[in-house]
């Protein structure tokens, strides 16, 4: 029987891997002009860590995480977002000592067990940042414009920023007991999951992704209308700097984000004209994560991860084009025993100097060589037999233009050098 890919994942295979590198180097790119520098940490994590980093009231501890354990009994998860880890690391490794912000990218496989469907895989790919160490919202401001930058960047337009505040435990320390009070009232009419999440985190019916739920919550206090005084200059000052760089956006007071950990500032990121599984871009500010997690206090944070899979659909709905750029500079057609033996110092000889080459490794005929040079999109030919070796000189083809011209072999890379 034939052995299929687990569910809900998928192959990058070359006719979609060229798009993933061009999406991945223009995200490296930018990072660095930012500022940005690169973090990886490992794929796997302590199951605790996303317990107490993402926070054990949410869809993704609750009930998606890829959870096991090891043969030493100890419990592993594949980690299902990025922020966890970074964070961890940032603490472990003593980043806190640098000079300050520290600003991070990542590009990681995510995994969360999820119905698979059109943008939702079992593992995914998320691009991210993280900016830590200020808690001042110019780092929220300068984070959510290279989000927008990088998006424009690759040619999407058609997108907006949903903006909120989701407080800090001093405004929602009264908030929550005002949305306890509103939803002991409501207690009949919600399902199962918000009942239980109803008096340990509120916040976290207003994300239920249940349309009765919704329905029955339509005037839930929301906690953009109660903040405190310090989250609302945050949140008015984050809106000034936004402003200043032209950057429009909506306020969305019922974002209120996936995770737990977030404070402040929430944003999304939506691309219009991608139905149910529109946010490209997910972020906010975490300031206590590092806390949380067993760092120093006083280590906050911002940041926000897009969704890869989400991005590719994004730019197929927008017809945005990512030119295939890796075409082969030349193709040595050999005739004779001989010739292929030579072939192989030619070819290093290309190489060496940058240029990209291919030889026939199937035997093939001189016809089938060139139907082959063809269909690798060959920019260029030359053919070399037992003549072309014994004169030095060969026929090099230009396959886009037909045009030809006689050259000689020991000269080829210098030729093409001025062809290319
Ligand atoms: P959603 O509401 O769509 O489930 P989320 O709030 O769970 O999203 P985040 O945890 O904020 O998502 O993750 C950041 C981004 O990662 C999302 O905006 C989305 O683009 C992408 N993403 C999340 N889950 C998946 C998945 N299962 N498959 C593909 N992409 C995903
Ligand atoms: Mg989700």
């Amino acid at each position: 029987m034939q052995i299929k890919a687990p569910r809900g994942t998928k192959d990058i295979i070359p006719s979609e891997s060229y798009k993933w590198n061009y999406l991945e180097s223009k995200f490296r790119k930018i990072c660095s002009l930012y500022g940005y520098e690169e973090i990886r940490t490992p794929i796997f994590e302590n199951t605790e860590l996303f317990q107490r980093g993402v926070g054990d009231t949410t869809d993704i501890v609750q009930k998606e995480m890829y959870s096991f354990k090891d043969r030493g009994d100890r419990s592993i998860t594949l980690k299902p977002e990025g922020t966890a880890g970074v964070i961890r690391a940032f603490i472990e490794n003593k980043m806190y000592a640098d000079a300050q912000p520290t600003k991070l990218f990542y590009m990681i496989p995510c995994f969360r067990y999820e119905r698979p469907q059109s943008g939702r895989q079992r593992q995914f790919h998320q691009f991210g940042i993280e900016a830590i160490g200020s808690d001042t919202p110019s780092l929220d401001a300068e984070v959510i414009e290279l989000a927008m930058q990088y998006l424009k960047e690759i040619g999407l337009d058609n997108l907006s920023v949903s903006l909120n505040s989701v407080g800090c435990p001093v405004c929602r320390k009264a908030y929550n007991e005002k949305l306890r009070n509103y939803l002991k009232e409501k207690a009949e009419v919600l399902c199962d999951l918000c009942n239980e999440r109803r008096e340990k985190n509120p916040m976290r019916v207003i994300d239920c992704k249940n349309e009765a739920c919704q329905e029955n919550i339509e005037d839930i206090p929301l906690i953009a209308d109660n903040l405190c005084s310090d989250c609302q200059i945050h949140f008015d000052t984050l809106k000034k700097y936004l402003d200043e760089m032209n950057i429009s956006y909506e306020i969305d007071k019922k974002i209120v984000r996936g995770l737990d950990y977030y404070k402040r500032t929430a944003f999304e990121i939506i691309a219009n004209g991608l139905g149910s599984q529109s946010t490209v871009c997910g972020g906010g500010r975490y300031d206590g994560l590092v806390e949380d997690i067993g760092g120093p206090a006083g280590n906050s944070g911002i940041g926000f991860a897009m969704g890869a899979e989400r991005l590719m659909l994004t730019l197929e709905a927008n017809n945005v084009e990512i030119e295939k750029t890796n075409r082969q500079d030349i193709f040595i057609v050999t005739i004779g025993d001989m010739a292929k033996l030579k072939s192989f110092a030619i070819l290093k000889e290309l190489r060496d100097n940058n240029i990209s080459a291919d030889k026939d490794h199937l035997d093939r005929s001189v016809k089938a060589q060139f139907k082959y040079a063809n269909k690798i999109q060959a920019k260029y030919t030359v053919v070399i037999g037992d003549d072309e070796l014994e004169n030095n000189q060969a026929a090099l083809k230009n396959m886009e233009t037909g045009e030809q011209k006689e050259i000689k072999i020991s000269e080829l890379v210098k030729e093409l050098k001025k062809e290319l």
